[in-house]
C-alpha cells in the first residue's frame, strides 16, 4: 500500500468505528416515565418531567421531548399523570425483623370485646405451625367493658395446643395460656418474682396475666425464632416498606441471622429494598477479621457499619444529662452497658474505626451525645483524619456546645422526626423548659452544617416517610396541642425533609453517588405519590399516598395504570 492509501483506509476505519459506535451508545430505555413533576434533589436540575431507564439505572432526565431519542420499539412508556415523584425514601434507621414480626403478629390492639379479643387469637392459632407460639397482640383490655384483665380461660378453649403469650400494648403486662404457663412451670406455688408479679385468682391459681418482671418467667422457654419465620417476618417487612415508598433501609443492629436472611433473599433475586446492616459494636472483630470495611457488598446488600449504645431513653429516664432530670433531681439517667467503663468503649470503637468500620452510636442525652463526640475527636486523633462519617443515631437532646462539634467532625445526625411529636407531649415535664429548645433540634443542626440522616426507629415508631415528613415540617405533637409547631423554629420546610430523606441517608452509608436523588447513572429507585407534598396544607401531608414504588426499574408496589 501506499502511504496515501494507508492514511485513505486509516480514515475509513476511523468513520466506520464512529458510526458504529455512536449507534450502540444510544440502546433504546427500558422504561420511561412521563408526565411527572419530578423533585429530584439533584441541585443541577431540581425538577423535571420525564426520565429514561436502562436496566436498573437512571440514563436521562429532563423533559419530555428529551426522553426522545431513548424511545426504542420495546420501551414501555408510563404516564405519570402530573403526579410527584420522588427518589425512594431510604430509612436510615430501622430495626427491619422485629418490624416484620410486629405485622405477622396477632393484632389485638383494637379489640373492644374479650371475645373478639379470644377470637382472633383463635384464628391466629389455626394458622400457626406446629412448634411456634402466638405472640405479639398490645392489647388494651380499657377499650372493653367491663374494663377486666383477661384470662387464660378465656382462650384456652380455642388453643388446646398452640402456646400464646401475648402482651399489653404498654409492654408491663402479658397473658399466657395454661400451653405457655405448663412450658414454663408457672403453678399456683410460683413464687412472684423480684419485680414482677403472678396475677392470681380467688383459689390462688395463675389468671395467666404476668406483670412486669414476671413476663420473663414465660419469656424465657419460648423458643428463638426460626428460619421460616425470620424469612416470612423479613419478606412482610420489605411488602410493607415498599407499599410506604422506602426502597433503601439500614438495619440497626441485626442478628447474624437476620444477615443470613437477607443474603438468602438476595440469592433468590427476592431482595425488594436495599439493606445496609450494622451490627453491633461489641462485636466489630466479626467484620475486621475477614476485612470487611464500610459499606461492603452489593447494591442490595451491604455491611461495614457497627452500632452501639452511648445511653439510654428519654421515655424510661435512661437518657444521660448533664443535669438532672426536672422531674426528678436525683437522677442524671444513666450511660449504657457498653460504657461501662467508657475508656473500653473507646478501645473497642478506635479498633473498629482503625479497621475502616463506620460507627454508628446511639446517644440521646446531652451527656451521652457529648461523651461521644469526645471518643470520635480522641479517635480522630489517634487514627488520622479520613473520610469516616461518624453517625450519632437519635442525636436527641443537645448542648449548645456541640452542634459546632458535629461540624467539625462531619457527624451525621441520623435522627427521627416522628419521636418529636410523639415525645413532645411530655418532653418538657422531663426535661424543662431551657433544654427543650435543643430538642429535635433539626433546623440548628443545618443551619451548623450539620447533615441531617432521617429514618423512623421502626418498629419503635411507624415506618411511613409521610408520617415522618409530617412530623419534620409541623412539629405538630400527636396530642393535637401544639397545631403551630411544638418549638417551631426548629421546623424544616418540606424540600429540607425530602433531602434529608433521600440525599442524607444515602450519604450517610455512603451511597450519594449511586442513590439519593433522580439522576442519570444512579439506580432508578423513585416513588410516585398521590398528592403533591410540597402544595399541599403541610397538615395534610401525613394522608399522602404512595401511588407506585420503583426499586432498579422494577415496579415492586402499585402501579400507574
Ligand atoms: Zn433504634
Amino acid at each position: 500500500m501506499t502511504l496515501w492509501r494507508v492514511r485513505a483506509f486509516i480514515l475509513l476505519l476511523a468513520v466506520c468505528c464512529c458510526s458504529y459506535l455512536s449507534a450502540q451508545t444510544k440502546p433504546a430505555a427500558d422504561l420511561i416515565i412521563t408526565n411527572a413533576k419530578i423533585w429530584t434533589v439533584d441541585k443541577a436540575r431540581p425538577q423535571a418531567e420525564a426520565l429514561a431507564i436502562v436496566g436498573e439505572r437512571i440514563v436521562a432526565v429532563g423533559s419530555a421531548a428529551d426522553m426522545d431519542v431513548w424511545h426504542g420499539p420495546q420501551t414501555k412508556v408510563v404516564d405519570a399523570q402530573g403526579r410527584l415523584l420522588l427518589p425512594g425514601f431510604n430509612d436510615a434507621h430501622v430495626h427491619f425483623v422485629d418490624g416484620g414480626e410486629h405485622l405477622q403478629e396477632v393484632q389485638l390492639k383494637d379489640t373492644t370485646t374479650p371475645q373478639e379479643f379470644a377470637e382472633r387469637i383463635a384464628q391466629r392459632a389455626k394458622k400457626t405451625p406446629k412448634g411456634e407460639w402466638v405472640t405479639g397482640g398490645d392489647w388494651d383490655e380499657q377499650k372493653w367493658s367491663p374494663a377486666e384483665l383477661p384470662t387464660r380461660q378465656l382462650i384456652d378453649p380455642v388453643t388446646p395446643n398452640t402456646p400464646v403469650f401475648v402482651n399489653r400494648y404498654d409492654g408491663h403486662e402479658s397473658l399466657a395460656n395454661s400451653v405457655a404457663l405448663g412450658l414454663a412451670n408457672i403453678t399456683a406455688k410460683t413464687p412472684d418474682p423480684p419485680g414482677g408479679e403472678i396475677i392470681r385468682d380467688g383459689q390462688g391459681n395463675p389468671t395467666g396475666v404476668l406483670r412486669d418482671a414476671a413476663q420473663d418467667l414465660v419469656a424465657k422457654v419460648m423458643p428463638p425464632m426460626s428460619h421460616p419465620r425470620r424469612m416470612r417476618a423479613i419478606k412482610q417487612a420489605m411488602d410493607y416498606a415498599a407499599s410506604l415508598g422506602v426502597t433503601s433501609v439500614q438495619d440497626m443492629n441485626p442478628s447474624y441471622d437476620d444477615v443470613k436472611a437477607y443474603s438468602e433473599l438476595q440469592e433468590k433475586g427476592q431482595l425488594t429494598l436495599r439493606i445496609y446492616v450494622a451490627p453491633m459494636e461489641t462485636e466489630w472483630k466479626d467484620q475486621a477479621k475477614i476485612g470487611i470495611r464500610h459499606a461492603f457488598g452489593t447494591p442490595l446488600l451491604r455491611m461495614g457499619a457497627v452500632k452501639g449504645y452511648a445511653d439510654g431513653s428519654l421515655g424510661s429516664e435512661t437518657a444521660y444529662f448533664f443535669d438532672a432530670y426536672t422531674d426528678n433531681p436525683k437522677s442524671h439517667g444513666l450511660l449504657s452497658a457498653e460504657m461501662h467503663p467508657p475508656s473500653a468503649m473507646l478501645q473497642r470503637l478506635r479498633s473498629a474505626d482503625a479497621a475502616g468500620l463506620q460507627i454508628c452510636i446511639h446517644a440521646i442525652g446531652d451527656r451521652a451525645i457529648s461523651m461521644t463526640l469526645d471518643m470520635f475527636a480522641q479517635i480522630e486523633k489517634a487514627n488520622g483524619k479520613r473520610d469516616r462519617r461518624w453517625r450519632i443515631e437519635h442525636s436527641q437532646h443537645m448542648a449548645a456546645k456541640d452542634f459546632d462539634r458535629y461540624a467539625q467532625l462531619n457527624v451525621i445526625a441520623s435522627v427521627q422526626p416522628y419521636h418529636a411529636i410523639d415525645d413532645g407531649r411530655w418532653a418538657e415535664k422531663r426535661i424543662g423548659p431551657e433544654r427543650i429548645k435543643r430538642t429535635y433540634a433539626f433546623r440548628t443542626f443545618l443551619e451548623n452544617g450539620v447533615r441531617l440522616a432521617f429514618g423512623t426507629d421502626w418498629s419503635v415508631a411507624p415506618l411511613s416517610p409521610v408520617w415522618t415528613i409530617y412530623a419534620a415540617v409541623t412539629r405538630a405533637t400527636l396530642d393535637g396541642k401544639n397545631p403551630d409547631g411544638w418549638i417551631p423554629e426548629q421546623k424544616l420546610t418540606v424540600a429540607e425533609a425530602v433531602e434529608a430523606y433521600t440525599m442524607g441517608s444515602a450519604y450517610a452509608e455512603f451511597q450519594e453517588k449511586d442513590k439519593g436523588s433522580i439522576t442519570a447513572g444512579k439506580l432508578a429507585d423513585f416513588v410516585v405519590l398521590s398528592d403533591d407534598i410540597f402544595h399541599i396544607p403541610p397538615s395534610q401531608i401525613k394522608n399522602v399516598k404512595v401511588e407506585a414504588t420503583y426499586l432498579g426499574g422494577k415496579l415492586v408496589y402499585g402501579g400507574l395504570e
